[in-house]
């Protein structure tokens, strides 16, 4: 039987990050924030901005790969590795829905 792909919580997944993304994205801009501070503010502030940033890049990189799976159910070739043609696991699919490879092919 073949996994049921379940393209309300790729939405859902995707609602999400976008959300946590554009959190992220006002808070590293500090719109509300003073602009003065001493230096040592300043370097905790690029130190967490740099976290902030490498958070929002995988959550974009994760939406990317929710975009190119909702494409795969439209064309139906959701759950078939990217790379090998192999059929992806269902279970590997259940604990991340957007994956285009099977484990082998992974990295
Ligand atoms: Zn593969």
């Amino acid at each position: 039987m073949p996994y049921q792909v379940n393209t309300a919580q790729l939405l859902r997944l995707r609602k999400e990050l976008t959300d946590r993304i554009s959190a992220i994205e006002a808070d590293i801009h500090h719109k509300k924030e003073p602009v003065e501070k001493d230096f040592a503010e300043q370097v905790t502030q690029r130190e967490n901005d740099d976290v902030l940033i490498a958070i929002d890049d995988e959550a974009q990189q994760t939406v990317m790969m929710i975009d190119a799976a909702l494409d795969r159910i439209k064309e139906g070739s959701y759950g078939i590795c990217n790379v090998c043609n192999e059929k992806i696991p269902d279970q590997r699919l259940a604990a991340l829905p957007y994956v285009i490879t099977c484990i082998d092919c992974a990295d």
